[in-house]
């Protein structure tokens, strides 16, 4: 069985702090999950993965709308658009 051992992948932790020093950290602005790669993940699973209680300044935040939510309001949009304009 080919499976990535349990446990904290201290390299990908690095890798994420390092990067949240430089760039923000994308937040959506309606479901207010995070961007990790092309990922959107809960919140709380990125302060548990970055430690960030433990760094001596907060990440940074960048707001942005993430795939789901923008296809939801795109779709709403589109729905709407269809119904006829009452008279
Ligand atoms: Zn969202």
């Amino acid at each position: 069985m080919v499976a990535s051992p349990p446990g904290k992948d201290f390299s990908v932790t690095a890798n994420l702090a390092r990067l949240t020093r430089t760039r923000p950290l994308l937040v959506c602005s309606l479901c207010l999950r995070v961007q990790r790669g092309s990922d959107w993940v809960p919140a709380e699973n990125v302060i548990r993965d970055l430690r960030s209680y433990e760094l001596a300044k907060p990440p940074r935040l960048g707001s942005a709308v993430c795939d789901d939510c923008a296809e939801s309001i795109l779709s709403r949009r589109a729905q709407i658009s269809d119904v006829p304009v009452a008279a």
